[in-house]
């Protein structure tokens, strides 16, 4: 990457109305078969546009043909029933009705590839693409089968890592895991999380990303949030294992948060996508307000390893809003490159 201080975003986008209804988590399609097929490909480039005239530098998908990070990878599975729905607490946090792993799991054909062959045909920029992590899967779904949160980790990592070499195969640039639950459950993290996200990404020739965030600002996090107390030092836990994992990025949220910035001295040499932009709040950041996170995050990571980013993913958000933000981060990160390079 060339680029002084890339911008990309955690991963998703809003949708427009026309697809499903915006400003809400698992919103339903407004279309089905062929007209649904042409429609998310339509998103997509919206996606794409909205990106590349904000000057975002490492551009996705914005997850326009998914309607849940976690939930629309595991569908495509099989051993995984989704009639029979068990309520269980995800994260630590909230009750959510879930479908229940009901047999061995396995992944019948590919899932995101051909999405992403699509997006590599509509640019040449480099693409990131996003799967969800194996903890956050097993942390979302009721376990019938393996009974062990570890081995029903494992093989999901497993079938991570061929959706993984097919997307790499298709022109993927950067691979991305969405791993939230490895800010609840330090204990897993290190005792089984990191190494079965080493075997997601094991034989990769691709770049690997790790994105660990506080969440959606849906009103669980929000509230959750203000559980925490004046200094969130979760990433505190789990950031020395990570150092020493193969996982060459780490996404983290530290824009308005109350992460303790000097905790990125303990993934000091990793690339760190610096979340600069709030996604629980419907203020658009000034470019200077961003430009001062990533000052604050320099002091620990080195400039060609930082890439600016936002907290987590936009899907929530007004489209105004989203173009605010990809528009904010953009002007911020140019602030400081002109910085770094006078
Ligand atoms: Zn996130």
């Amino acid at each position: 990457m060339k680029t002084l201080l890339p911008t990309s975003t955690a991963g998703s986008l809003p949708k427009p109305s026309w697809l499903a209804e915006p400003e809400k988590l698992w919103s339903p399609w407004k279309l089905e078969n062929q007209a649904l097929i042409e429609g998310k490909q339509d998103a997509l480039r919206v996606a794409l546009q909205e990106q590349k005239k904000a000057g975002i530098d490492i551009v996705s998908d914005g997850e326009q043909t998914r309607q849940h990070f976690v939930t629309t990878f595991i569908e495509h599975l099989e051993g995984v029933d989704f009639e029979k729905r068990k309520t269980v607490k995800i994260r630590d946090r909230y009750d959510v009705s879930v479908p229940s792993v009901v047999g061995t799991v396995s992944r019948p054909n590919a899932i995101f590839v051909n999405d992403a062959k699509f997006l590599r045909a509509q640019t040449d920029k480099p693409i990131k693409w996003a799967l969800p992590g194996p903890m956050t899967m097993v942390d979302t779904l009721y376990d019938d089968h393996y009974k062990s949160r570890k081995d029903l980790a494992w093989e999901f990592a497993k079938i991570l890592n061929q959706e993984a070499k097919e997307l790499e195969s298709a022109g993927v640039d950067i691979i991305q895991f969405d791993e939230p639950a490895f800010n609840v459950f330090f204990d897993e993290v290190n005792s089984w999380g990191i190494a079965c996200l080493e075997k997601a990404i094991e034989g990769l020739k691709c770049e690997t990303v790790v994105h660990i965030c506080y969440g959606y600002g849906i009103k669980a996090n929000t509230d959750w949030k203000e559980s925490l107390g004046s200094e969130w030092r979760q990433y505190e836990e789990v950031f020395p294992n990570l150092q020493h994992s193969n996982i060459d990025i780490i996404s983290l949220e530290c824009h308005n948060s109350s992460v303790p910035i000097e905790l990125l001295e303990l993934v000091r040499g990793k690339k760190i996508m610096v979340g600069a932009i709030d996604v629980a709040s419907n203020t658009i950041e000034t470019p200077e307000e961003v430009a001062a996170t990533l000052r604050k995050a320099l002091k620990y990571v080195d400039a060609d390893k930082l890439y600016p980013s936002t907290n987590c993913g936009m899907a929530p958000l007004s489209r105004e809003v989203a173009r605010g933000k990809l528009n904010a981060l953009q002007a911020g990160a140019e602030i400081v490159r002109k910085e770094l390079t006078t």
